[in-house]
């Protein structure tokens, strides 16, 4: 199946008609909403979803007999069960949480902090976003162990031969995203973790812009830890997940304590729960997983590859619309790439062009993006970000491109 083929099989006009917040206005002009990697856009289902929960399921996980509290833990446990499906992994691997955020914080308190030494090094990328690097910089003060930067390219893509070389002996952990939430580069996190792996490495792929994207087999990535955030694939806010191979879980200790994570508590001493409940302490956001449930089974029935491929197309239409625009700085050209771009317009501030565009109903993102690293690379304080999702169409890109000349001839 080609790309093509796959885009052309799906009925995209339908499929926006499920997200009704599209349909809205915004200073008086169709919305333009080009800030899916910021948010997504969530659809009837998943709204419909939560709202079914509250009003006829709602009761806590996990610990009442009574009818609403196991049907509250089997929906619970389903959007588990269908996650990791989603992910091709084990659900009994699968840690729901609140995001990506937790998520590798998760892996820095509980797998790092009492495992790294002075003198043992970890590496993360110049791409990465600040939720996968200051958690290892808060490690890294803790326990005396260093920070190392992969660098990148003039593309924009990871510097493979430098990243390489950076895995000397000392290195224990690896932290690297596997699409960046700033230039849309799909980095082969495939063969990087295999190095890492070869090299004795423990591997954590930050997968908050890959899994609303791409279709995921986080089993053939070969890494250690997978995080994602469900609010970026359709999902409600504050839902996400952390893979982690069985063996970490069994040996990682709680990060937080309380409800839920322990099979029994005395003042002796407590017993914890078994992986993943052990790392689940409290009353979860259990409506907010019940809608993730709801977009996976979204995502999974409009097909990820579908999603890939009209991505792709729009991705391919914004770039040669953007390109004939005058004065407008792209940054990065990595060679896989999703659809993510990062720009400024010269002459002119990212903030005012982003508070333009929104005057013209269009939604992109300015500011850094929680990637300070990665904007002293490029020399620049921000930049203006729209990113895309299969969703959109083409029509909007125009307006944008439309609205973007506008503003441009306001600003000179
Ligand atoms: N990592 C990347 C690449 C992201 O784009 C984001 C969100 O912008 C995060 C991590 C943090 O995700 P959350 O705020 O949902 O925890």
């Amino acid at each position: 199946m080609n790309a093509v083929t796959d885009a052309t099989a799906v009925d995209w006009a339908r499929v926006r008609a499920d997200f009704p917040l599209l349909t809205r206005e915004v200073h008086g002009k169709p919305l333009v909403y080009f800030d899916s990697a910021n948010t997504g856009q969530k659809p009837e289902a998943v709204i419909e979803a939560v709202d079914d929960f509250y009003r006829r399921h709602n009761a806590n996980v996990s610990r009442a007999v009574h009818a609403l509290g196991t049907e509250a833990t089997e929906a619970y446990e389903a959007a588990r069960a269908k996650l990791a499906r989603f992910l091709n992994v084990r659900a009994d691997e699968l840690v729901l949480c609140s995001g990506t955020t937790f998520a590798l914080n998760l892996v820095a308190y509980s797998w790092a902090l009492p495992r790294l030494r002075p003198g043992d090094a970890i590496v993360v990328s110049r791409m990465e976003h600040h939720a996968n690097i200051v958690p290892w910089q808060l490690v890294a003060e803790r326990t005396g162990a260093t920070l190392k930067v992969a660098e990148l390219d003039e593309r924009g893509d990871l510097d493979l031969e430098r990243l390489y070389a950076l895995l000397t002996p000392e290195v224990r952990l690896l932290a690297v995203a596997h699409v960046s939430n700033v230039l849309g580069t799909v980095n082969p996190v495939r063969e990087i973790c295999r190095e890492a792996r070869r090299r004795g490495i423990v591997t954590v792929v930050d997968g908050s812009q890959a899994a609303p994207h791409r279709a995921l087999d986080v089993a053939a990535i070969g890494c250690d830890f997978y995080a994602i955030t469900g609010h970026k694939m359709c999902g409600p806010t504050g839902t996400g997940a952390l893979w982690a191979r069985r063996e970490h879980l069994a040996a990682m200790p709680p990060f937080l304590g309380g409800g839920e994570m322990i099979k029994e508590v005395r003042f002796e001493g407590t017993v914890y729960n078994e992986p993943p409940h052990k790392f689940e302490a409290g009353t979860p956001n259990i409506a907010g997983f019940v809608g993730l449930g709801a977009a996976v089974d979204y995502l999974s029935a409009l097909g990820m590859a579908h999603v890939e491929a009209r991505e792709r197309e729009l991705l391919a239409h914004f770039n040669e619309a953007l390109a004939a625009v005058e004065g407008v700085r792209v940054f990065g050209a990595p060679r896989e790439k999703a659809a993510v771009v990062s720009f400024l317009v010269e002459g002119a501030h990212a903030h005012d062009l982003a508070t333009l565009l929104d005057l013209e109903g269009v939604a992109i993102r300015s500011g850094h993006h929680c990637a300070h690293p990665l904007m002293q690379h490029f020399g620049v304080p921000a930049t203006c970000r729209a990113s895309l999702a299969f969703y959109n169409t083409h029509e909007e890109i125009d307006a944008f491109v439309a609205a973007l000349r506008k503003v441009r001839r306001l600003l000179a």
